[in-house]
């Protein structure tokens, strides 16, 4: 099922996949009790897998480093990479471990629960980054969430470091990271909540997302990305945070929104594109996929988005 692509891959992903067990439920059952449910369904899913899809639809080869068990879930994504094209010699197939999985109850009105297991992605380790080190040296960007444990995130980031490859870490879910990674962080790309939670303060308004931008910026990341949904986003770097508005679409299902919004970015800095340039891409991706259901089944192919960014609905940026 390994999909050797035509040249070595531009983009490495280093991350989780998951199948997302989906149920949806007239509201959020009570301890103990038990519910009839509306509507099952299954997806694939991880904030890994994802970022490589949405990075192989905009068009940039793209390799995955991470770990599957041994079972119908590994199956299924490891031949979903291969539908999008993603090179999956590098994800393991672990004896030990399940597949990781999220079971997301949603209620009717929208509000979520998600337990997720980590199984396989938790037993992804240093040594297997180790083993990719030819691959991760040869890209030009190496994307990373934190759905892994931290030591493959730091043996990453020092791999890449040393090969002078671009780093992007899209820190989420948010936990506490040390000087040294942040200062080994080319792009960090954060929502608000993952800003507030890094940050010990709440990033609510514009002025405090432009603050925060700032404020992790002085940690040691070249740039930071923090975004902000419909509001679009702030991006701080060497020359100042500047706000940058998302294209107005009628978004249907957000979700993905930003693992879209990172993989296109992603891959618009591995094809060489500047900053500003970068960052557009990957907001027409994410508005795009905003208006479609579904997580990998709403992220567009690069026709699309270019189409929108020709378009003339997307603004101008302050
Ligand atoms: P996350 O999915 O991590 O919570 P956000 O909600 O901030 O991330 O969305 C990431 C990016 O996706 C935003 O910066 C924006 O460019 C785009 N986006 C999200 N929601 C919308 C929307 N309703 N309309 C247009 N673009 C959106």
């Amino acid at each position: 099922m390994t999909h050797h692509l035509n040249g070595p891959a531009e983009v490495v992903v280093v991350g989780s996949l998951n199948i997302d067990l989906i149920v949806h439920a007239p509201r959020l059952p009570r301890a103990g009790e038990t519910l009839a449910g509306t509507r099952f369904f299954t997806d694939q899913g991880g904030k890994g897998a994802n970022q490589a899809v949405a990075a192989a639809r905009i068009g940039a080869r793209v390799a995955m480093v991470g770990r599957l068990g041994r079972d119908v879930h590994g199956e299924r994504l490891r031949a979903a990479l291969h539908e999008d094209r993603i090179d999956s010699s590098a994800v393991g197939t672990d004896e030990a471990h399940a597949t990781g999985v999220a079971s997301i109850i949603v209620a009717a009105g929208g509000e979520n629960c998600i337990v997720v297991v980590p199984g396989a992605n938790h037993a992804l380790l240093p040594a297997h980054v180790d083993a990719a080190t030819a691959v991760i040296g040869a890209a030009k960007v190496v994307v990373l969430q934190l759905e892994v444990p931290m030591a493959v995130v730091t043996r990453t980031l020092q791999i890449a470091r040393r090969a002078g490859v671009a780093t992007l870490l899209n820190a989420a879910p948010a936990a506490p990271l040390t000087a040294d990674q942040y200062a080994s962080v080319d792009w960090l790309v954060v929502n608000e909540g993952e800003a507030a939670d890094l940050l010990g303060s709440a990033v609510e308004s514009e002025a405090e997302a432009l603050a925060a931008a700032l404020a992790l910026r002085e940690r040691g990341p070249r740039h930071v990305v923090l975004t902000r949904g419909a509001a679009g986003l702030v991006h701080a770097s060497h020359e100042g945070a500047t706000r940058h508005a998302a294209p107005r679409v009628d978004a249907v299902d957000t979700t993905g929104a930003g693992d879209t919004f990172v993989g296109a970015l992603a891959a618009s800095l591995a094809a060489g594109l500047p900053p500003a340039a970068a960052l557009r891409w990957g907001q027409a991706a994410a508005a795009i996929a905003t208006t479609r259901a579904g997580t990998q089944a709403a992220m567009p192919l690069r026709e699309e988005v270019l189409a929108l960014l020709e378009s003339g609905a997307f603004g101008g940026n302050t």
